[in-house]
Protein backbone atom coordinates (compact mmCIF):
# COMPACT_ATOMS: atom_id res chain seq x y z
CA UNK A 1 0.00 0.00 0.00
CA UNK A 2 1.37 3.60 -0.79
CA UNK A 3 1.66 6.13 2.13
CA UNK A 4 -1.00 8.91 1.80
CA UNK A 5 -0.64 12.37 0.50
CA UNK A 6 0.75 14.90 2.75
CA UNK A 7 -2.33 16.95 1.66
CA UNK A 8 -4.60 14.43 3.39
CA UNK A 9 -2.53 14.27 6.37
CA UNK A 10 -3.89 17.90 7.04
CA UNK A 11 -2.30 19.39 9.91
CA UNK A 12 -1.25 15.71 11.39
CA UNK A 13 2.55 15.04 11.02
CA UNK A 14 3.61 12.41 9.45
CA UNK A 15 5.77 9.67 11.36
CA UNK A 16 9.11 9.01 11.89
CA UNK A 17 10.22 5.56 11.10
CA UNK A 18 13.16 3.79 9.63
CA UNK A 19 12.62 3.03 5.61
CA UNK A 20 14.48 1.44 2.69
CA UNK A 21 15.69 3.82 0.18
CA UNK A 22 17.11 2.75 -3.13
CA UNK A 23 19.03 5.52 -5.05
CA UNK A 24 17.90 6.46 -8.15
CA UNK A 25 20.10 8.81 -9.33
CA UNK A 26 23.17 10.24 -8.23
CA UNK A 27 24.32 14.27 -9.83
CA UNK A 28 26.96 16.15 -10.02
CA UNK A 29 24.95 19.26 -7.93
CA UNK A 30 29.08 21.06 -7.43
CA UNK A 31 32.37 20.20 -7.59
CA UNK A 32 31.91 18.94 -3.94
CA UNK A 33 28.17 17.89 -3.65
CA UNK A 34 25.93 15.65 -4.97
CA UNK A 35 22.07 15.42 -5.47
CA UNK A 36 20.83 11.86 -4.65
CA UNK A 37 17.15 10.76 -5.39
CA UNK A 38 16.06 8.10 -3.40
CA UNK A 39 13.29 5.73 -4.09
CA UNK A 40 11.51 5.16 -0.88
CA UNK A 41 8.04 3.58 -1.35
CA UNK A 42 6.79 3.48 2.07
CA UNK A 43 7.49 7.65 2.92
CA UNK A 44 5.02 8.79 4.52
CA UNK A 45 5.87 12.70 2.63
CA UNK A 46 7.53 15.37 4.74
CA UNK A 47 6.69 18.78 5.89
CA UNK A 48 9.16 21.60 4.15
CA UNK A 49 12.64 22.15 5.96
CA UNK A 50 12.73 18.56 7.61
CA UNK A 51 15.56 16.07 7.91
CA UNK A 52 16.66 12.58 7.86
CA UNK A 53 18.70 10.34 9.12
CA UNK A 54 21.14 8.09 7.11
CA UNK A 55 22.54 4.71 8.01
CA UNK A 56 25.40 3.01 6.40
CA UNK A 57 26.43 -0.02 7.30
CA UNK A 58 29.51 -1.95 5.89
CA UNK A 59 30.04 -5.52 5.09
CA UNK A 60 31.47 -6.14 8.94
CA UNK A 61 28.41 -4.45 10.64
CA UNK A 62 29.97 -1.56 11.75
CA UNK A 63 27.29 1.60 11.33
CA UNK A 64 27.34 5.18 10.74
CA UNK A 65 24.40 7.64 10.58
CA UNK A 66 24.05 11.89 9.91
CA UNK A 67 21.70 13.84 9.60
CA UNK A 68 20.39 14.96 6.09
CA UNK A 69 17.63 17.94 5.58
CA UNK A 70 15.29 16.78 2.77
CA UNK A 71 15.58 18.84 -0.42
CA UNK A 72 11.98 17.66 -1.72
CA UNK A 73 8.72 17.94 0.09
CA UNK A 74 6.09 16.95 -2.35
CA UNK A 75 3.94 14.27 -1.61
CA UNK A 76 4.46 11.01 -3.07
CA UNK A 77 7.90 11.66 -5.09
CA UNK A 78 11.17 10.71 -4.33
CA UNK A 79 13.41 12.08 -1.39
CA UNK A 80 15.84 14.56 -2.49
CA UNK A 81 19.29 15.30 -0.54
CA UNK A 82 22.34 17.33 -1.47
CA UNK A 83 25.63 16.28 0.40
CA UNK A 84 28.79 18.66 0.31
CA UNK A 85 31.52 16.80 1.26
CA UNK A 86 33.68 17.20 4.26
CA UNK A 87 36.97 15.66 2.95
CA UNK A 88 38.14 14.33 6.36
CA UNK A 89 34.85 13.29 6.77
CA UNK A 90 33.51 9.35 7.45
CA UNK A 91 30.24 9.32 5.58
CA UNK A 92 30.07 12.41 3.87
CA UNK A 93 33.10 11.04 0.77
CA UNK A 94 31.28 7.42 0.94
CA UNK A 95 27.94 9.59 -0.16
CA UNK A 96 29.80 11.94 -2.91
CA UNK A 97 32.15 9.56 -4.54
CA UNK A 98 31.41 6.11 -3.49
CA UNK A 99 27.28 5.73 -3.94
CA UNK A 100 25.12 4.30 -7.19
CA UNK A 101 22.15 3.86 -8.52
CA UNK A 102 20.04 0.72 -7.37
CA UNK A 103 22.40 1.00 -3.99
CA UNK A 104 20.26 0.63 -0.97
CA UNK A 105 20.67 3.09 2.04
CA UNK A 106 18.33 2.99 5.20
CA UNK A 107 17.01 6.11 6.31
CA UNK A 108 14.80 7.27 9.26
CA UNK A 109 12.53 10.23 9.10
CA UNK A 110 11.17 12.19 8.55
CA UNK A 111 12.82 14.68 11.49
CA UNK A 112 12.07 17.93 13.12
CA UNK A 113 8.95 19.58 13.51
CA UNK A 114 10.19 23.36 14.18
CA UNK A 115 12.28 24.01 10.93
CA UNK A 116 9.46 23.62 8.96
CA UNK A 117 7.69 25.68 7.09
CA UNK A 118 3.70 25.09 5.90
CA UNK A 119 1.98 26.74 3.07
CA UNK A 120 -0.94 29.41 4.66
CA UNK A 121 0.56 29.44 8.60
CA UNK A 122 1.07 33.06 8.32
CA UNK A 123 0.75 35.69 6.08
CA UNK A 124 4.03 37.47 7.51
CA UNK A 125 7.07 37.89 5.51
CA UNK A 126 9.70 34.96 5.76
CA UNK A 127 13.23 35.97 5.17
CA UNK A 128 15.32 32.61 4.91
CA UNK A 129 19.50 32.83 5.42
CA UNK A 130 21.88 30.38 4.09
CA UNK A 131 25.19 29.40 4.81
CA UNK A 132 26.82 26.71 2.04
CA UNK A 133 24.72 23.58 2.03
CA UNK A 134 22.28 25.02 4.96
CA UNK A 135 20.38 26.20 1.81
CA UNK A 136 19.06 22.62 1.31
CA UNK A 137 15.83 23.07 3.28
CA UNK A 138 15.97 26.43 2.78
CA UNK A 139 15.45 25.80 -0.75
CA UNK A 140 12.71 22.77 0.35
CA UNK A 141 10.87 25.81 1.95
CA UNK A 142 11.32 27.71 -1.36
CA UNK A 143 9.81 25.15 -3.91
CA UNK A 144 7.10 24.38 -1.53
CA UNK A 145 6.08 28.50 -1.21
CA UNK A 146 6.32 28.39 -4.95
CA UNK A 147 4.29 24.97 -5.10
CA UNK A 148 1.58 26.48 -2.75
CA UNK A 149 1.13 29.49 -4.58
CA UNK A 150 1.54 31.14 -0.89
CA UNK A 151 2.00 34.94 -1.88
CA UNK A 152 3.42 35.89 1.48
CA UNK A 153 6.80 37.47 0.39
CA UNK A 154 9.89 34.91 0.82
CA UNK A 155 13.66 36.48 0.18
CA UNK A 156 16.43 33.92 0.55
CA UNK A 157 19.88 35.60 1.12
CA UNK A 158 22.40 32.66 0.30
CA UNK A 159 26.42 32.70 1.05
CA UNK A 160 28.51 30.37 -1.16
CA UNK A 161 32.33 30.70 -1.57
CA UNK A 162 31.69 30.53 -5.50
CA UNK A 163 29.85 31.01 -8.03
CA UNK A 164 29.82 27.10 -8.48
CA UNK A 165 29.24 26.21 -5.26
CA UNK A 166 25.34 27.48 -5.35
CA UNK A 167 23.08 24.55 -4.94
CA UNK A 168 20.05 23.90 -7.06
CA UNK A 169 21.25 26.77 -8.84
CA UNK A 170 18.91 26.42 -11.42
CA UNK A 171 15.92 25.51 -9.41
CA UNK A 172 16.23 28.66 -7.23
CA UNK A 173 16.51 30.88 -10.26
CA UNK A 174 13.23 29.49 -11.93
CA UNK A 175 11.54 30.48 -8.35
CA UNK A 176 12.27 33.70 -8.33
CA UNK A 177 9.75 35.73 -8.68
CA UNK A 178 6.89 38.57 -7.09
CA UNK A 179 6.70 36.61 -4.30
CA UNK A 180 10.31 35.26 -3.99
CA UNK A 181 13.32 36.99 -4.20
CA UNK A 182 16.68 35.53 -3.84
CA UNK A 183 20.16 37.30 -3.14
CA UNK A 184 23.67 35.70 -3.26
CA UNK A 185 26.68 36.66 -1.09
CA UNK A 186 30.46 35.30 -2.41
CA UNK A 187 32.57 35.17 0.34
CA UNK A 188 35.59 34.46 -2.18
CA UNK A 189 34.92 34.48 -6.05
CA UNK A 190 32.16 36.31 -8.00
CA UNK A 191 31.04 35.81 -11.34
CA UNK A 192 32.95 38.34 -13.74
CA UNK A 193 29.65 40.50 -14.05
CA UNK A 194 28.94 40.71 -10.02
CA UNK A 195 29.27 44.55 -9.43
CA UNK A 196 28.67 43.82 -5.32
CA UNK A 197 31.36 43.10 -2.60
CA UNK A 198 33.06 40.05 -2.20
CA UNK A 199 33.49 38.94 1.15
CA UNK A 200 31.88 37.31 4.30
CA UNK A 201 28.35 38.86 5.88
CA UNK A 202 29.02 41.23 7.90
CA UNK A 203 26.20 42.63 10.86
CA UNK A 204 25.44 45.47 7.86
CA UNK A 205 25.13 43.30 5.04
CA UNK A 206 23.01 40.97 6.92
CA UNK A 207 20.41 44.50 8.06
CA UNK A 208 20.90 45.49 4.19
CA UNK A 209 19.57 42.31 2.20
CA UNK A 210 17.13 41.04 4.92
CA UNK A 211 13.52 41.81 5.39
CA UNK A 212 13.87 44.87 8.58
CA UNK A 213 12.85 43.89 12.11
CA UNK A 214 9.78 46.28 12.01
CA UNK A 215 8.18 43.94 9.01
CA UNK A 216 8.27 41.36 11.94
CA UNK A 217 9.42 38.10 9.48
CA UNK A 218 9.66 34.68 10.25
CA UNK A 219 13.29 34.03 10.19
CA UNK A 220 15.12 30.34 9.19
CA UNK A 221 18.93 30.48 9.03
CA UNK A 222 21.21 27.03 8.46
CA UNK A 223 24.43 26.26 7.87
CA UNK A 224 27.18 25.39 9.50
CA UNK A 225 27.25 26.04 13.55
CA UNK A 226 29.12 28.85 13.61
CA UNK A 227 27.48 30.47 10.52
CA UNK A 228 24.04 30.01 12.38
CA UNK A 229 25.15 30.88 16.10
CA UNK A 230 26.67 34.84 14.32
CA UNK A 231 23.54 34.63 11.98
CA UNK A 232 21.11 34.35 14.76
CA UNK A 233 22.65 36.86 17.65
CA UNK A 234 23.26 39.70 14.25
CA UNK A 235 18.99 39.22 14.23
CA UNK A 236 18.62 39.65 17.64
CA UNK A 237 21.36 42.38 17.57
CA UNK A 238 19.24 43.94 14.94
CA UNK A 239 15.73 43.92 16.72
CA UNK A 240 14.44 40.49 15.50
CA UNK A 241 13.34 38.80 18.45
CA UNK A 242 14.65 35.65 19.41
CA UNK A 243 10.93 33.68 19.34
CA UNK A 244 10.73 34.87 15.30
CA UNK A 245 14.16 33.41 14.67
CA UNK A 246 14.06 29.60 13.83
CA UNK A 247 18.04 27.91 13.37
CA UNK A 248 19.02 24.42 11.83
CA UNK A 249 22.79 23.80 12.83
CA UNK A 250 24.83 21.54 10.62
CA UNK A 251 27.64 20.83 12.85
CA UNK A 252 31.71 21.72 12.25
CA UNK A 253 32.75 25.09 13.26
C1 LIG B 1 19.74 18.47 10.90
C2 LIG B 1 20.96 18.35 10.01
C3 LIG B 1 20.80 18.42 8.62
C4 LIG B 1 21.91 18.31 7.79
N1 LIG B 1 21.73 18.41 6.44
C5 LIG B 1 22.80 18.34 5.60
C6 LIG B 1 22.61 18.47 4.18
O1 LIG B 1 21.50 18.64 3.68
N2 LIG B 1 23.71 18.37 3.39
C7 LIG B 1 24.97 18.18 3.92
O2 LIG B 1 25.93 18.10 3.13
N3 LIG B 1 25.16 18.07 5.26
C8 LIG B 1 24.11 18.12 6.10
N4 LIG B 1 24.29 17.99 7.46
C9 LIG B 1 25.65 17.65 7.96
C10 LIG B 1 25.81 16.13 7.96
O3 LIG B 1 24.96 15.55 8.96
C11 LIG B 1 27.24 15.69 8.29
O4 LIG B 1 27.65 16.33 9.48
C12 LIG B 1 28.21 16.00 7.17
O5 LIG B 1 27.83 15.31 5.96
C13 LIG B 1 29.63 15.53 7.59
O6 LIG B 1 29.58 14.18 7.88
P1 LIG B 1 30.93 13.33 7.74
O7 LIG B 1 30.66 11.98 8.31
O8 LIG B 1 31.45 13.39 6.34
O9 LIG B 1 31.96 14.12 8.64
P2 LIG B 1 32.40 13.74 10.15
O10 LIG B 1 33.28 12.53 10.09
O11 LIG B 1 31.17 13.68 11.00
O12 LIG B 1 33.20 15.04 10.56
C14 LIG B 1 34.48 15.36 9.99
C15 LIG B 1 34.96 16.69 10.53
O13 LIG B 1 34.16 17.75 10.02
C16 LIG B 1 33.50 18.46 11.09
N5 LIG B 1 32.14 18.73 10.62
C17 LIG B 1 31.04 17.93 10.73
N6 LIG B 1 29.97 18.50 10.14
C18 LIG B 1 30.40 19.68 9.64
C19 LIG B 1 29.78 20.73 8.89
N7 LIG B 1 28.47 20.69 8.55
N8 LIG B 1 30.54 21.79 8.52
C20 LIG B 1 31.85 21.84 8.82
N9 LIG B 1 32.50 20.89 9.52
C21 LIG B 1 31.80 19.83 9.93
C22 LIG B 1 33.54 17.54 12.26
O14 LIG B 1 33.56 18.28 13.47
C23 LIG B 1 34.85 16.80 12.04
O15 LIG B 1 35.96 17.57 12.46
C24 LIG B 1 23.21 18.11 8.34
C25 LIG B 1 23.37 18.05 9.73
C26 LIG B 1 22.26 18.18 10.55
C27 LIG B 1 22.46 18.11 12.05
Amino acid sequence: MSAPPLTQLGRSRPQAAWHVATVAEVRRETSTAVRLTLDVPTWPGSEAGSHLDLRLTAPDGYQASRSYSIASSAPGGPVVLAVDELPDGEVSPFLVHEVRPGDQLEVHGPLGSFFVWRPGESDRPVQLVAGGSGVVPLYAIAAAHGAAGDTSPLRLLYSVRRPGDVLFADELAALRGPAFELELVYTREAPATWAGPVGRLDKEALAASTVAASARPRVYVCGSTRFVETIAAWLQDLGHAAADIRTERFGGL
